[in-house]
This record gives structure tokens, sequence and C-alpha cells, in this order.
């Protein structure tokens, strides 16, 4: 195969966004897989809404996520500008030549004139769009035209009964009628393209090989075509990567939860998992397996295994996929990664680093994401308010429960001096004497913990230590 070039060229609107994130991916994978390069290009050309806080957030995103460019704005390599504000005139130099050549021409409709005939086709149920009368004007007379209607457009003279058909790496033939594309517009002056002429000039002169992008740009292929046939660029392969979807099979979006990476980075969900669960939005390997390293994902990623269907988005299976990673971090990287967390809650005070690392060890066998980590363990760094009645096991008296707090208190004095293994065998003994274990121990335990769920009273005790936790059985009889 000759280089492979890929890239993504995302619009600095908004912040990085789940889709994005997944079309970088594959253009990742795939350039990798096959030794390429992978570029990534800022399309800013509307100024308006373009916004540098964004542009920072995407190229953030893309690092924090492991996904990185070979060329890009930051790191230029031989085919820049890499921001399409700075190939100004590029775009200009084509936009002339196909001026010139009567490829192109001036549109001078306005915009009521457009709506009105918009309106018209919906109302007769045709296909909406423009073939425009000005498309056979005199190239002179219509330059002459442009002084006294500066509210012109440029159009594509798009050529009249011809089938435009490409090879979808993904999807297979897939042909449009060019009729049905209208004289679509390029550039709003000779110095202003817009996106289709933008992406068509980059990606020639990017020595892009493969355009791998979402489905929603497939109606944009045909345009790009005709565009590069009229330039004389080289045509690159195309794929156009399934959209993806919610639970519910429609277009994923806010109704369904966290869509840009950077609250996804916020939640606690760790780099390493979104790259593994993006790399499965779409595409599979052919086995059950769904747990890969970045290597395992660079060797086995192929096209050929991106399904033509939507993608759906799973967010219980990112937790469960969240979790085998925190699981698989050594424990001074997780307990780094919740620090923040634990500091926003105000819970970090003059903890030892080994006291919070003992915490976090004890939910790390099932946290989901890093933010659940203060609810779940906010009972180590404070003395929790909890509801009394949460003491009661079943329905034994309020005495049977202060009998029950009483004894583990006594056996805790008793026994100050042993390790936590022998206490824990010690109550199990007494619970087991007591004929119900949840009378002697689940009281125990909310009276540590405050929680309805939490890990066992022994793991706790030997965190807290044995004062502290007959501090905590003090303060339940007293409640
Ligand atoms: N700027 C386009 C977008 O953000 C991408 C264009 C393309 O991949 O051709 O959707």
């Amino acid at each position: 195969m000759s280089t492979i070039r890929t890239r993504i060229a995302p619009s600095p609107t908004g912040f990085l966004h789940i889709g994005t994130a997944r079309t970088a991916l594959f253009n990742y994978l795939f350039a990798k897989k096959y030794g390429g390069t992978f570029v990534l290009r800022i399309e800013d050309t509307d100024i308006e809404r373009s916004e540098k806080k964004f542009e920072k957030d995407i190229f953030e995103g893309l690092k924090w996520l492991g996904i990185n460019a070979d060329e890009s704005p930051e790191n230029k390599g031989l085919y820049g500008p890499y921001r399409q504000s700075e190939r100004t005139q590029d775009y200009s130099r084509a936009i002339r030549k196909l001026l010139v050549e009567e490829k192109a021409f001036y549109c001078f409709h306005t915009e009521q004139e457009l709506e009105q005939e918009k309106d018209e086709l919906m109302a007769a149920k045709k296909p909406i769009l423009h073939v425009c009368e000005y498309r056979t004007l005199d190239r002179k007379e219509a330059e002459m035209l442009t002084q006294t209607k500066p509210n012109f457009i440029i159009r594509f003279k798009t050529p009249i009964g011809r089938m435009i058909s490409f090879n979808d790496l993904i999807r297979g033939e897939v042909a449009f009628e060019s009729d049905l594309l209208g004289d679509f517009s390029i550039a709003k002056r000779v110095d202003a393209a817009l996106y289709n002429l933008a992406v068509v000039v980059d990606d020639e002169a990017m020595k892009i090989s493969h355009v791998i992008r979402g489905e929603d740009h497939i109606a944009n292929t045909p345009k790009q075509m005709l565009l590069i046939e009229a330039l004389g660029f080289s045509l690159p392969m195309y794929a156009h990567l399934p959209l993806i979807l919610g639970k519910d099979r429609s277009k994923l979006s806010k109704r369904h939860g966290a869509t840009s990476i950077i609250e996804y980075r916020e939640i606690g969900y760790l780099p390493e998992a979104l790259f593994n669960f993006m790399a499965l939005l779409g595409w599979n390997s052919g086995t059950a397996q769904e747990i890969f390293s970045r290597d395992e994902l660079i060797s086995q990623f192929s096209l050929e295994k991106v399904q033509k269907s939507g993608a759906i988005f799973d967010v219980t299976k990112l937790d469960w996929m969240n979790g085998e990673y925190i699981r698989k971090m050594p424990i001074e990287e997780l307990t780094r990664l919740c620090m923040p967390y634990l500091t926003k809650a105000h819970f970090i005070h003059t903890q030892s680093n080994d006291y919070v690392e003992h915490v976090i060890a004890l939910e790390q066998p099932r946290l989901k994401k890093l933010s659940e980590i203060t609810e779940k363990v906010d009972y180590f760094f404070k003395e929790s308010a909890y509801d009394k009645e949460l003491l009661r096991w079943k329905a034994i008296t309020d005495d049977e429960i202060r009998e029950s707090l009483n004894m583990a208190i006594n056996l805790l004095q008793e026994n100050q001096e042993k390790n936590i293994t022998e206490i824990e065998r010690i109550f199990l003994e007494q619970a087991s004497v007591m004929g119900d274990r949840g009378k002697f121990l689940w009281p125990l335990r909310v009276a540590l913990t405050g929680k309805k769920n939490s890990p066992g009273p022994f793991e706790i005790i030997h965190i807290l230590g044995i004062k502290e936790a007959i501090e905590r059985l003090i303060r339940a009889i007293n409640a």
C-alpha cells in the first residue's frame, strides 16, 4: 500500500465530542496499523462560531485519550498549515481556477429568493436543491455584476446527468446522481471558502490517502469528488463510520448523558478505558474479547470489521470497562487520581498518604468511576450523619441494638493488642453464639459507616483504628 495518511478535521465550535473522538480513534488506529501518519487539522473556516477555547479542548482531549497526532497545529509537519484559517490563499487560488475554467459561477440570488424556492419545492414534494439560472451567465458579465450586487455567493456548476460512485471501504459501492446535488455553494467570496471546497484543498495539500469520517458526511462525498475532479486533484479512499446511537437507537445527544470528552474526564473515566470502549463503537474483533490494550487494537483493527449499522453507546458497559481498568491500576496511581475528588469534597486535612491509600484500596474492587469515591468513602474522613433506624437489624429492639454495640465495644477493648484477623475471628465466634449474625454485625457496621452498603466491618476497623471505631460505637449508643 502507498503511504497512509489519515486525518481528523474537527471544527472548534464546541468541546471535543465523543463522536469526533471515536472518528479520531479509528483514523489513528488505521494509520498506526499500517505505519502511516495521523494528522489533526482544525477546520475553523466558520470564524464566528470557532473559538480558541474549543481548539484547546480538542488538543487536550485527544492527548488525554492518547490519540496523538503525528502532525497538528502544535506539531507541524511538512504539509501545513494545519488550520484552515491559515490556508486562505490556497482556497482562493482553487476558487479562481474554477471560476476561470467556468466550473464555478457567481450566484446573485437573495436569501429570500432561495427560501421561497425551497418552500415551493417542499410544497411540490420535490427534492430540495438549487439549480441556478446564473450558471450560464457570461463570466465577464457576472464579474461586473459583483460590483453592484456584492451579496453574491460562488457555486459549483454541477454537471447534469452524471452518476458519481465510489467504493466505500465500509459500505461498499455508493452511488449518487449528480442531478440530485444541485449547484452547491463553495465560497461566500473568492477569499471565503466554504466547507466542501476547503476540505478538498486541504486533503490534497496534506496528501490524505484515506478519508475516514462519520456517516453524516456521506452526502458531502459526491460533491467533494466533483470538486476533486474539477481541480485535477487525486481521489482519496473513503470510509464512512456508523453513527453513534443512544440505547433508544436515536442519535446520541445530551439527552443520553455526557457527550463531551471533558465531561467523561470529570466523571472519572480513565483515558485507557474510554480508548478501549470507543474502539468498540462500531468495530469488533470478531471474537468475544472486549478488553484490548492499545497495541492489540492497533494490530487487530481493520475497516472491514467496522459495521454499517449504528453503534449503540451503552454506558453500563463503559462503567463496567472502566471498573476493569481501575482494578488493574497500581494503588499509588489510583490514589493520585482520586485525590482531586477527595480534596474537592474537603476530605483531606492531615491524613497520611498511607491512610488514604488504604481507604482507596478498600473500594478498588468495586469502584466504577473515580467521582464515586467521595460518597463511597466519606465516613473515613468525617463523622457521617445517618438515620438511627438504619442501625436496626430486622425487628430487633433498641435494647438489643445497644447490647450488640456494647458487646462490640467490650470485645474491641479486650482485644486491642490483637491483629485484625484475630479480632475478626473473635467477633465471628461471638456472632454465632448469638445465633443471628446480622444481629451482632449489622449495627456494628452501620455504626462505623452510617451506610446501608459498605465493605465488611473488620476491614473498616483496621483502617479507622480501634480507638476511632470504639468512639463511633459509643456515639451510636448515645444516639
Ligand atoms: N469539520 C468536519 C466536522 O467536524 C469534518 C470534515 C471531514 O471529516 O471531512 O464534522
